[in-house]
């Protein structure tokens, strides 16, 4: 950004405004164990893996033609998905009132789900003070108005500021478990506080870890026709690299965001991709023994963080927010980047003594135990 703006290059004021997102570093000097970014570290399911290399070798036509703009057989594949889990792999539960392929919206990424979202429906936004930090990258890009809720003292969302603030704005955001707290809120007080939100403006919650908590909001669905759902295939679903997101919600929210999405991108979701997802989808008892493998390993390593002296917020996700006294967040990550391991440190006042570390693999957890052991 800073060599551009230094070129004597016409650029727009819009591109003048803007803060980018910095992703989890991606080093390439040496071989890291990557603790950084809440990837999945197990692989997707074989079954998916061979399904892909079958499309790639007998379907090279579906590379020069355009994908399907609808998604529509991974739409029907994602809800079927939601019905047998009900949006909570750690806690399966089949869902009593089944959600339809017509209240599914997918993109490339829940990035860019996420993206619609804050184009279709916000002028002015609440988002909780830590969340998850493209959420205020949006704003700059959209131009839309900001405003942050402190934490609680305890790091929980102070909902009852969030409801009176939302008044004056045309909606709220939160990830729920939230980032980088790890903390989650409740079914019931989700729909404590959607009773009291106002019935003329979306209520968004990110789900992006919710497979990892005891529940998911999906069910609430049928309560209130302005939740919003939005979901990835990024963590729980072992699939970063394939960039695929969606969001669950009525059906009149979903054509309204279809109309943001036909005046950006007709094709946010390629054939590869489209497989991906429908396959993935049909394998769901595999990812839900990762789930279950993940969540082992988490409570696991927060057996050990206390054990150590180390302070941590009780976890619902893939990832441990954890300090120690008299370590400063820096020093905690470099010391571990310098033993092969790479965790995320975030220099945003309020956090910064913290280190966030993903759920690795249990061998990739016993060697960062090893090194946090000496800390
Ligand atoms: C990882 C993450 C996302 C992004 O997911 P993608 O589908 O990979 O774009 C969205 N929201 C939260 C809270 C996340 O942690």
């Amino acid at each position: 950004m800073e060599e551009f703006m230094k070129s004597n290059l016409n650029f727009s004021s819009r591109v003048a405004n803007l803060n980018p997102y910095i992703p989890g570093e991606q080093p390439k000097d040496r071989e890291y164990i990557k603790l950084n970014a809440n990837e999945n570290p197990y692989p997707p399911s074989p079954k998916v893996v061979e399904e892909l290399s079958h499309f790639i070798k007998n379907n090279e036509m579906k590379m020069g033609l355009y994908p399907d703009p609808d998604s529509t057989e991974l739409r029907k594949s994602i809800a079927e998905h939601i019905n047998k889990t009900g949006g909570c792999m750690n806690n399966p539960q089949k869902l009593k009132n089944p959600v339809s392929e017509n209240m599914i919206f997918c993109g490339n990424g829940s990035d860019e789900v996420l993206s619609f979202v804050f184009f279709t429906f916000f002028d002015k936004v609440i988002i909780p003070e830590h969340t998850y930090s493209f959420y205020p990258v949006y704003c700059d890009y959209y131009g839309i108005k900001l405003e942050k809720i402190p934490l609680n003292s305890d790091f929980t969302l102070n909902k009852d500021l969030m409801l009176e603030k939302s008044k004056e704005s045309s909606g709220l955001i939160f990830a729920n478990p939230n980032a980088p707290t790890s903390l989650t809120l409740s079914n019931d007080e989700i729909r404590q506080m959607i009773k009291n939100y106002p019935k003329d403006k979306v209520f968004v919650v990110d789900e992006a870890y919710a497979d990892f908590s005891n529940d998911s909001a999906i069910p609430l669905l049928e309560e209130f026709d302005n939740l919003v759902i939005v979901r990835t295939f990024s963590k729980s679903m072992c699939g970063a690299g394939m960039r695929l997101g969606y969001l669950v919600a009525s059906e009149k929210i979903i054509s309204v965001i279809k109309t943001a999405k036909n005046s950006f991108n007709h094709f946010p979701v390629d054939s590869l991709t489209q497989c991906f997802g429908i396959n993935s989808c049909k394998n769901t008892d595999y990812y839900i023994e990762c789930t279950k493998k993940i969540v082992n390993s988490r409570q696991d390593f927060c057996e050990f963080l206390k054990n150590n002296n180390w302070f941590f917020y009780e976890s619902s996700t893939n990832f441990v927010l954890a300090k120690k006294d008299g370590l400063q967040g820096k020093q905690i990550y470099e010391a571990i980047k310098k033993e092969g391991v790479l965790v995320r440190h975030f220099s945003t006042k309020g956090i910064e003594d913290f280190v966030r570390i993903s759920i690795g693999t249990e061998c990739q957890m016993e060697k960062l135990k090893q090194i946090m052991s000496t800390l």
